[in-house]
């Protein structure tokens, strides 16, 4: 029968000698190669106590911003949303009262904020398209879960740490991007 690609190779079927036989040229053959790799440098890493280092425009999870006070930077202008090719991002928005001031930066804020990370291809559009520097992609993976549901981000879960009360984790939290509050 003709072969319909030129990658097809004939198949060798002649009995195998003596030395095939005892399989052990071929077994000297494979351990040698194995023994070979173990003086290599190994292209693993054991993850997670070792990371390797991110690249500088690296994005992974969504950090909702405060400025320099602590508040809520997000004026829930909806840009993020529309700039999102993916459709992931929900909000609503609310006025900000008396008394507030300390909460939210602007007088109208995200009383509701959430990012379905299925749908996100984390692109960076969104926070492209923030002109209040109220989102930006993190350095942080999207864990894993088992249900769908976990996979909707809620505006708390996203919210960096406060910067006066919680410094050691806001630090943590923002990570070695440069973010600028305007
Ligand atoms: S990173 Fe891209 S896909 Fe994800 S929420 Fe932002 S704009 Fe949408
Ligand atoms: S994150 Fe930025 S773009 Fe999105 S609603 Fe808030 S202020 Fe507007």
């Amino acid at each position: 029968m003709q072969a319909l690609t030129n990658k097809a190779q004939q198949v060798d079927r002649r009995p195998m000698n003596l030395l095939e036989r005892m399989y052990l040229p071929t077994i000297i053959k494979g351990m040698a190669i194995t023994f070979s790799h173990i003086f290599k440098k190994k292209p693993t890493i054991n993850y997670p106590e070792k990371t390797r280092p991110f690249s500088p425009v690296f994005r992974g999870l969504h950090i909702l911003n405060r400025d320099e006070e602590g508040r809520e930077n997000c004026t829930a202008c909806g840009l993020c949303a529309v700039a999102c090719p993916a459709e992931a991002i929900t909000m609503e928005a609310a006025e900000r009262k008396d008394g507030e001031e300390n909460l939210y930066k602007e007088e109208k804020y995200a009383a509701k904020y959430e990012i379905n990370m299925l749908r996100c291809i984390f692109c960076g559009l969104c926070e492209e398209a923030c002109p209040k520097d109220a989102i930006y992609l993190s350095e942080t993976f999207a864990p894993a879960d088992y249900q769908r549901k976990q996979f909707i981000y809620k505006k708390e879960e996203m919210l960096i740490p406060h910067p006066i009360n919680e410094p050691e984790a806001y630090a943590k939290a923002r990570g070695n991007k440069v973010v600028t509050s305007q």
